[in-house]
């Protein structure tokens, strides 16, 4: 009787899923701008995909955005339509070092994920390998982390935006490289990320997923995408993290 309820209650199913995929992972990839902060907490993300809109628009260059890209507030949208028009021009290198400017000056702003930095420090401690996989700059990444005192966790390890656009996420190239760099078999891995665009990379990669969802909005987005394992907090990983060690 006790054992069946034991099997049944989806919260100790759920524990068990999330100690299993934890147990397994010796090389944890991070996605920078949602698990290990939110870049853009005091600095807002849609302002900054205006701005990159608006400068298009002073450039003549409207035409270039439909309609719901310029509403989509989002400035990964914004310059991955571009490029998708003009691939590799000075336009787009124009406009993702003017995104990289931003993301730079939200860095002071970026607000730490909770339980993010003890669990980085602790999962390096007890052996595992970790890695940023990010559509966020390299740049912007490596200034984080160095403002809070986490570079030797990660580094060289960072995989981030290069000028190749359509690499960024949901493509899977920066947990490949990462995978390629560290010698990780996907299996081996564990992909931690925010949104559905991480979970297709993920998923592409070969690597088991798990999402960090900060709100109830998040996590079903996540989960309509087929995340099976999303937390909303980093607390419980980091509970079982040190409980294992
Ligand atoms: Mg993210």
């Amino acid at each position: 009787m006790t054992s069946d309820t034991t099997q049944t209650d989806p919260v100790a199913a759920e524990t068990e899923a999330l100690q299993e995929l934890i147990t397994r992972a010796r090389v944890v990839l991070w996605d920078f701008d949602g698990p290990i902060c939110r870049l853009f907490a005091g600095h807002a993300a849609a302002k900054v995909a205006d701005d990159l809109v608006d400068w298009l628009e002073g450039q003549g260059l409207r035409g270039l955005l439909s309609e719901a890209e310029r509403r989509s507030l989002d400035p990964h949208i914004v310059l991955r339509a571009v490029d998708r028009r003009h691939p590799g021009s000075d336009l787009v290198d124009e406009l993702e070092e003017r995104l990289t400017q931003e993301e730079l000056r939200a860095t002071s702003s970026a607000m730490p994920t909770p339980y993010a930095d003890p669990l980085i420090r602790t999962w390096t401690a007890v052996g595992s390998r970790l890695a940023i996989t990010t559509n966020n700059s390299p740049r912007v990444v490596r200034t984080y982390l160095a403002g809070r005192g986490l570079t030797a966790c990660f580094s060289p390890h960072i995989y981030g935006r290069t000028q190749e656009l359509s690499h960024l996420k949901p493509d899977p190239h920066c947990l490949n490289r990462a995978l390629n760099a560290m010698g990780s078999a996907p299996s081996a891995a564990l992909m931690i990320g925010d949104t559905p665009s991480d979970l297709f990379a993920a998923n592409e990669a070969g690597v088991p997923f798990l999402g960090y969802a900060r709100n109830d909005h998040k996590e079903k987005l996540l989960r309509d995408a087929g995340a099976t394992a999303v937390v909303a907090s980093l607390e419980p990983v980091l509970n079982l993290l040190r409980a294992q060690a």
